[in-house]
């Protein structure tokens, strides 16, 4: 059967509004290279994100390798497997090797723990992910950083718009990441930004990701090309427009799952904790196939066969592919777990109450056979 509810789908604004957005660059012709709309946006997420430095990228991967660049990150960088490949890979491309420390496992970020063993005279930064728009514990990380004299980065992909007692996730650590991709509950079609506590690094940044030229006939870095164009910049007007109401659609979908499927043996969801404001970006269930009656990838096959778009995610570990393979000394068992278990069912803001309840019934029956 062909897949009828994917597993994300992207909010857009309508026709006419990113029309008018954009009329303007038919007359000034200036399409990238900080304009009008790149400014325009970067103030308003300085707004949003009640932050002073953000420098708006081409996307979050390249604005995470912006960051390493800037903080001139050497050694080893403590971070999580259980991520997208994403943050393993910048690390490894920046010439950092990343160790891989274990997971926290009801909501599945660092685990702060376990990270003071970890640290060794070559550690020079913690790379946290906020995973599924959980937020990482920045109060511990920070301390342990503090008395080791390490930065702090978070890898903020997933946590747009999440708060913590009212503070925003873009106010933990030294910097962190944003990515605006088409899948994010905000997006630029492409997009990310870099947020940095400290204004030369902010300033830095923005010379980084224009090829290093600090003026047109001075260049200080050997910097690459990581700007955002005008017509992402102006995607990014029009939905921030509307982000409550992709949110409000969202939390909808998270309670109509919650009520469904939180009262099923065999299946861990993820709550929001008190202190949080969630963008209930991702639904991530963990299966116990003793309990449930069938493992994560049965399921996930069953769910396909219905029509019923889901991913293994993440899965597997980065610590386990690629240039790692078999190069990862720290066995992160946590981790690995919830990995091989995890399944993230679909979410996203027109995803109608008739069509979570089709998904929440396929679940119930598959769980009942
Ligand atoms: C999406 C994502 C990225 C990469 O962002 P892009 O904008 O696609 O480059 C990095 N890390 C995590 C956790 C992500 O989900």
């Amino acid at each position: 059967m062909d897949i009828k509810i994917p597993v994300t789908r992207s909010s857009m604004p309508d026709f006419e509004e990113y029309t008018e957005e954009i009329r303007s660059l038919w007359d000034t012709r200036w399409l990238t290279n900080s304009g009008e709309k790149h400014q325009l946006l970067e103030s308003r997420l300085r707004d949003f994100l009640g932050v002073d430095n953000v420098a708006l990228c081409v996307n979050g991967h390249l604005a995470l390798e912006c960051i390493l660049e800037a903080l001139e990150l050497k050694g080893e960088v403590i971070t999580t497997p259980f991520t997208f490949v994403s943050t393993t890979n910048a690390l490894i491309r920046k010439g950092l090797t990343p160790v891989f420390c274990d997971i926290d496992p009801d909501n599945y970020t660092i685990n702060p723990d376990l990270i003071e063993p970890l640290i060794t005279e070559k550690t020079s930064a913690i790379l946290g992910v906020h995973v599924y728009g959980n937020l990482c514990n920045d109060e511990k990380i920070e301390k342990i950083a503090r008395k080791h004299g390490l930065k702090v980065i978070y890898d903020a992909a997933h946590a747009f718009g999440v708060t913590k007692n009212g503070r925003s996730a873009a106010a933990m650590g030294d910097a962190s990441m944003f990515s605006f991709h088409a899948t994010k509950v905000f997006h630029c079609i492409e997009g990310g930004a870099a947020i940095f506590r400290d204004s030369s690094l902010y300033t830095k940044l923005c010379h980084l990701k224009n090829f290093g030229m600090t003026s047109p006939e001075k260049l200080t870095y050997a910097g690459g090309n990581a700007k955002m164009n005008e017509f992402c910049a102006a995607m990014g007007l029009c939905n921030l427009r509307h982000l409550d109401r992709a949110i409000a659609a969202r939390k909808r979908v998270y309670g109509r799952y919650t009520e469904r499927l939180g009262i099923l043996d065999g299946i861990k969801l993820c709550y929001v904790p008190e202190d949080t404001n969630s963008n209930y970006a991702y639904f991530p269930v963990v299966i116990d196939a003793e309990k449930f009656g069938c493992t994560r990838d049965e399921l996930a096959d069953r769910l396909a066969e219905n029509g019923i778009g889901a991913r293994k995610y993440f899965y597997p570990l980065t610590s386990t592919v690629g240039c790692l393979d078999g190069k990862n000394p720290n066995s992160t068992p946590v981790a690995q777990k919830i990995s091989d278990n995890v399944l993230c069912l679909p979410i996203y803001e027109d995803l109608d109450e008739k069509s979570t309840d089709y998904i929440c019934d396929t679940i119930i029956s598959v769980s009942e056979r």
